[in-house]
């Protein structure tokens, strides 16, 4: 015997179809967003998400967009030992940018730990910003926690530089030889006299270079 539709049955029927195109829809949205952002590739290195820190996301809205065109790099000019508490500090960091600093968010795009884990910090496709006198739109910026004018960087926090700046580099079609840091546009120490000879003698660039290469 053939179900004779009710009236209720049909309302539900009407929405669940409408449910249905607009899953369709989103699904569709999702993936032409997905296209013209990024897709990850199979060699780029494992970033932990904001969400995953305990971070929370901001929408600034366009006046905070830009296009990256340099790759800087950064030392976060403090202490940070190793078996610290980073996605704590992250969210203590995220809460002084946003409430001491009113920044929008992390100043930093990337960031470093001691055991070379790499954290999502501002959305990459936001400005960063800066307390020093050059103009951070345009850099994609890099920190490694840490201070470098009193302690050499370890291996596992120069290979996760090298790591996150070429996925950065092929990304954003930057050339490796033009990766500089914070004291190359600022009068800073920034990023500390044991890190910065990384970038002066162009070892950085050249590991980047055959990184991307691999
Ligand atoms: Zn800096």
């Amino acid at each position: 015997m053939p179900r004779t539709l009710s009236a209720s049955d049909a309302i539900i029927d009407d929405t669940m179809k409408r449910l249905a195109i607009l899953l369709a829809a989103t699904i569709a949205l999702a993936t032409l967003l997905g296209c013209a952002t990024h897709i990850a590739s199979a060699t780029d290195p494992a970033v932990i998400a904001v969400e995953t820190w305990g971070g929370t996301r901001v929408n600034v809205g366009p006046t905070r967009k830009h296009d990256i065109k340099h790759i800087t790099l950064h030392h976060g000019g403090v202490d940070f030992l190793r078996g610290a508490d980073a996605p704590h500090y992250l969210r203590n960091l995220q809460m002084w940018s946003r409430n001491t600093r009113g920044w929008p968010d992390i100043p930093y795009h990337y960031l470093i730990d001691p055991d070379g884990k790499i954290y999502e910090g501002r959305d990459i496709t936001l400005a960063g910003d800066t307390n020093t006198e050059y103009d951070p739109v345009g850099h994609a910026l890099v920190v490694v926690l840490g201070d470098f004018d009193k302690i050499e960087p370890n291996t596992a926090q120069l290979d996760a530089t090298v790591s996150v700046m070429a996925m950065l580099a092929k990304r954003f079609n930057v050339a490796p030889a033009t990766i500089q840091s914070h004291r190359d546009y600022a009068k800073t120490s920034c990023p500390g006299k044991y890190l910065y000879p990384y970038i002066e003698s162009g070892e950085l660039a050249r590991r980047v270079t055959a990184k991307i290469k691999a």
